[in-house]
């Protein structure tokens, strides 16, 4: 059996060509032509052609009539019968929450949005669920449990041990047809980057990244989702009307911790989804772990931040001799790394890592919105500047106005003999 291509509907746009992982595919004079000698059914091109112009159009006779029952995989036929049908707006419910779960490390804007997506399900009267993904991940399931998840749906497989975009997808977009939720959250991380627009091709519904509010309008029962917008001058307010699921990616930090609470317990749905590791093309040959002290930016409870203000590289000792001081993490404004002082990964804000920590130092920061809206829900803001009118100050809990290069040394003693 081979994949059938509909030449009428065909616009040679060559997607197949790149999604097949057989090189079965080809564009000849316009359309594609399938060889089925190399196809081997995988379906990876149905699923992305835009034109919907690829089937298997004997398998689909033989779909089966029945609903798909809990803890059974779909097969690929009924996969593409809904995608053929997406979710209407009023057959979805449910808000979901993907628990990133990578090298043995549960990344914790998973709880963050947990916490988030609790007041989301109860201003729709709806459950909260938690999808886990990986393998021998039961772990996991206690823990969403105790942040706050109703019930856990959960995919427990080797092919899932590494995180991979194809495979992940997968996992997720088949819970998704298959139980067709109303809302999904993700964190905006690099796998959250990665994967939620990959799911929200495939669902083809909307996604909006990076949103800093998220709330439920009482009239139509919608989901708002905040986010800046045109260099964060205005903050737009999104909203996906007719497809569903409502997709959202938030970046850590954003959204505040729920209370954990120790042996809660839910539904758990373990699912069988259908991965086949012939399927996929990406293999990890090796993790090698980010050493770099700024790599762990967005979990530094002490960040000493310096803009412009601070001049130049070799002034950089001063904001380092007050983090040693007080065990903080130097970290920056775009400024700061365009000038070379400090690697994209220090950058706070925007277009850099959104932080959180219990106190933030800005050291010669003007206060830019798109700096802002990095740092501004840090528990306690100590700013540094010389202009009295910097827009910093609108943020801090206390305002130090003068000249940084006397200031932070007298800090930097102060907390040296107090925290002897
Ligand atoms: P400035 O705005 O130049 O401020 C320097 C400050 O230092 C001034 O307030 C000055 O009064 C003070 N100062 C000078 N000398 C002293 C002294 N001796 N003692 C005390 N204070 C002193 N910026 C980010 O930070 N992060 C982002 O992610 C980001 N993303 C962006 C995305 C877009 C699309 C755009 C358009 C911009 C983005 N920016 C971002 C840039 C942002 O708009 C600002 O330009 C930047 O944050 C300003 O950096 P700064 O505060 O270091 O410099």
């Amino acid at each position: 059996m081979a994949v059938i291509v509909d030449k009428a509907k065909c616009i040679g746009c060559g997607a197949c060509t790149m999604e097949c992982p057989f090189e079965a595919l080809d564009i000849i004079d316009g359309v594609a032509v399938v060889d089925p000698a190399k196809c081997k059914d995988c379906t990876k091109c149905t699923k992305i052609c835009p034109a919907d112009a690829l089937s298997m159009p004997e398998r689909a006779k033989k779909a089966p009539e029945k609903a798909a029952q809990p803890n059974q995989a779909a097969s690929a036929e009924e996969k593409k019968a809904s995608k053929a049908q997406p979710a209407a707006e009023g057959e979805a419910s449910g808000v979901w929450v993907i628990v990133e779960y990578i090298n043995g490390n549960i990344s914790q804007v998973s709880w963050e949005l947990l916490g988030e997506g609790r007041k989301l399900a109860d201003a729709l009267g709806t459950e909260l669920c938690a999808i886990v993904t990986g393998y021998q991940v039961d772990h996991v399931v206690t823990e969403a449990f105790a942040y706050g998840a109703e019930k856990v749906y959960v995919v427990d497989n080797p092919i899932l041990k590494d995180y991979r975009t194809e495979p992940y997808a997968d996992a997720i977009v088949d819970l998704s047809r298959k139980y067709k939720p109303e809302i999904i959250l993700c964190g905006a991380t690099s796998m959250g980057r990665d994967v939620f627009p990959a799911v929200a091709t495939q669902l083809q519904t909307g996604l909006t990244a990076d949103c800093t509010v998220l709330e439920i309008d009482p009239e139509t029962r919608l989901f708002k989702m905040t986010r800046p917008a045109f260099g964060g001058n205005i903050m737009a307010t999104i909203q996906c009307r007719t497809h569903r699921p409502q997709m959202s990616t938030v970046r850590p930090r954003v959204m505040a911790m729920p209370e954990r609470v120790e042996g809660r317990e839910g539904i758990i749905v373990r699912e069988e989804v259908a991965l086949n590791e012939a399927d996929y093309r990406t293999k990890v040959v090796e993790f090698i772990a980010a050493t770099a002290k700024s790599a762990f930016l967005d979990k530094a409870e002490i960040i000493v931040a310096v803009g412009l203000g601070i001049g130049s590289q070799k002034n950089m000792v001063i904001a380092e001799e007050l983090a040693d001081a007080i065990g903080g993490t130097i970290a920056g404004t775009r400024g700061a790394v365009e000038s070379g002082w400090l690697s994209h990964d220090q950058q706070v804000g925007q277009t850099g890592v959104t932080v959180r920590p219990k106190v933030y130092i800005a050291l010669g920061i003007s206060g830019a919105i798109q700096h802002l809206v990095g740092m501004q829900t840090s528990d306690y803001i100590i700013a540094v500047n010389s202009d009295p009118e910097a827009a910093i100050f609108t943020v801090a809990n206390y305002g130090i106005v003068g000249d940084l290069f006397q200031v932070v040394p007298a800090l930097t003693a102060e907390f040296k003999e107090r925290l002897q």
